[in-house]
C-alpha cells in the first residue's frame, strides 16, 4: 500500500468522465496528471451521453453500480452543486409487447419494488400524444436527468484542489516502460514520467493498450445517434419515454424534446458522426408511438458507447503489468455509475484488493477475467 510521503505518479490517459471521476478519488493520494488528446474535455462520449440515470439497467452489476451511486448524484460535495433532477421513466407497450412488460418486472421488481404497471389511460395522463394502441407500460419514478457538464466540471475542481493537473492537447503516442518507469510521450513531442499509467481512454482503450504492450481486451465501440426536435407541443412536464421494443426513446430537455432510434452500429474509434438513415428511423418511429407531425430535427449528433463481450466494465491492473490500469469499457452507464466505479478504481489503485467502496464481486469488472477464460 503506497502511503502520501512517497506520492506515486499516476497518468490517467483520457478526459472523460471516467477519466476525471477516478482522477479526483486517486487524486487523494497520488501525484496524479490527466491528458486529453482533444482541446475540450468531455468532448467524445461523455459530452454525448443522453444525460440519464436509471437503478432498473443493464444487469445485475450495473444496478448495483447504479444503486450505490445515487447518494453522490442526490448530495455531491457541495463544489459540484446540483448535477441531479428527478425524472420519471416510462416504458410503454403495444398489446403484442405485454411479454416485454411481463419479463422486464420480472427481473426488476424484486430489486425496485417501488416500478408501477401502467395501462392505456396512465399512460396517455403522463404523455397525451401517445397512440392509443399503446395500452401497457411501466413506470419508474426514481430516475434521475443528470447535468453532465457539471458533473465532469465537479470532478475536475475536485482534482484541482488536491493538486492533480489537466492537460488537454495532449494526445499519448508512445508508451515505455523499459527503464523501470512509464515514460510517455505526446504527438507534440514532449514527454511525462509516470508509475501507473490509467487507461481510461475510452473508445480508444485497446489502442491505448497496444501502446503499452499490453494485451487489448477485446474492445467494441458502438454507435448511438440523438437528436433535438421542438414540436409545438407543451412537454416539459412529461417523464422520458422508451419503447418496450428497445428501439426508441425520447425525453424532455429544456425546449426540446431529445430522442434516439436506440441504434449500436460497430465503429472504429472516431469522431462519431450521426447516419443519416438512423436520424430518419429516429423521427419514424416517434411519429409512429405518438400522433405528432414532427419536421426536421434542430440538432443531431452521434457518440460511441464502448462494450467488452460482457458488457460490464474493465476496472483494474492488467495481469502482468502491475504498473497498467485498466479503466474503460463503461458502454452507456459511464456516467450513471462514475460516483462508485471510481470509488472502486481508487481503492484498487491503492492496493487494496478487497474493496469495501461497492457491493458487486470485483472480479467480474477486473482485467484478468479476460485471461482466465483463454
Ligand atoms: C448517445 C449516447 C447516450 C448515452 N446516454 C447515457 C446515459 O444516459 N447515462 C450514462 O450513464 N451513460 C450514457 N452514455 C454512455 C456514456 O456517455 C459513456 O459510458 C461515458 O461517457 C464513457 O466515458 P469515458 O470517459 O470512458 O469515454 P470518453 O468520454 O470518450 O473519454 C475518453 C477520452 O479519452 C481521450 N483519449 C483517447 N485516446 C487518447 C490518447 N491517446 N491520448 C490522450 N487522450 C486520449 C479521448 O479524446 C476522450 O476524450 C451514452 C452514450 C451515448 C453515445
Amino acid at each position: 500500500m503506497y502511503t502520501k510521503r512517497t506520492r506515486p505518479k499516476i497518468l490517467v490517459v483520457g478526459g472523460g468522465i471516467a477519466g476525471f471521476s477516478l482522477a479526483m478519488h486517486a487524486s487523494q493520494r497520488f501525484d496524479v496528471t490527466v491528458v486529453e488528446a482533444e482541446f475540450q474535455p468531455g468532448y467524445h462520449s461523455t459530452g454525448r451521453s443522453a444525460a440519464v440515470f436509471h437503478i432498473a439497467f443493464e444487469s445485475d452489476t450495473i444496478h448495483r453500480l447504479s444503486l450505490e451511486s445515487e447518494s453522490f448524484f442526490l448530495s455531491p460535495p457541495r463544489s459540484f452543486g446540483t448535477i441531479a433532477a428527478s425524472l420519471q421513466n416510462m416504458m410503454i407497450a403495444r398489446d403484442e409487447e405485454r411479454d416485454l412488460v411481463d419479463s422486464f418486472l420480472d427481473t426488476w421488481t424484486s430489486r425496485c419494488p417501488w416500478l408501477q404497471r401502467l395501462n392505456g389511460t396512465d399512460i396517455v395522463r403522463h404523455i397525451p400524444v401517445i397512440h392509443a394502441d399503446f395500452q401497457d407500460g411501466v413506470l419508474d419514478s426514481r430516475s434521475l436527468a443528470l447535468d453532465v457538464h457539471s458533473l465532469l466540471d465537479g470532478y475536475r475542481r475536485g482534482l484541482a484542489a488536491n493538486g492533480g493537473v489537466v492537460r488537454t492537447n495532449h494526445r499519448l503516442v508512445e508508451l515505455d516502460d523499459s527503464k523501470g518507469h512509464w515514460r510517455a510521450t505526446f504527438a507534440q513531442g514532449d514527454t511525462l514520467d509516470a508509475d501507473i499509467v490509467v487507461n481510461a481512454a475510452g473508445a480508444w482503450a485497446d489502442e491505448v493498450a497496444i501502446l503499452a504492450d499490453v494485451k487489448p481486451i477485446g474492445l467494441i465501440p458502438r454507435r448511438r445517434t440523438g437528436l433535438r426536435i421542438q414540436p409545438k407541443v407543451e412537454f416539459k412536464s412529461w417523464p422520458m419515454c422508451y419503447r418496450a421494443s428497445g428501439d426508441l426513446y425520447f425525453k424532455p430537455e429544456g425546449s426540446s424534446i431529445m430522442l434516439s432510434p436506440v441504434d449500436a452500429s460497430d465503429s472504429p474509434p472516431c469522431d462519431a458522426q450521426p447516419e443519416l438513415l438512423d436520424l430518419a428511423v429516429a423521427m419514424d418511429r416517434f411519429r409512429e408511438c405518438t400522433t405528432l407531425d414532427i419536421d426536421r430535427p434542430h440538432e443531431t449528433w452521434a457518440g460511441l458507447r464502448s462494450f467488452v463481450s460482457d458488457e460490464l466494465p474493465v476496472i483494474g491492473f492488467a495481469e502482468g503489468h502491475a504498473g497498467f490500469f485498466w479503466y474503460a469499457a463503461f458502454g452507456g452507464f459511464g456516467v450513471q455509475t462514475s460516483p462508485a466505479c471510481a470509488n472502486l478504481g481508487a481503492e484498487l489503485l491503492n492496493g487494496n484488493s478487497s474493496p469495501i467502496s461497492v457491493d458487486i464481486e470485483v472480479t467480474s469488472v477486473s482485467p484478468r477475467r479476460f485471461s482466465v477464460s483463454q
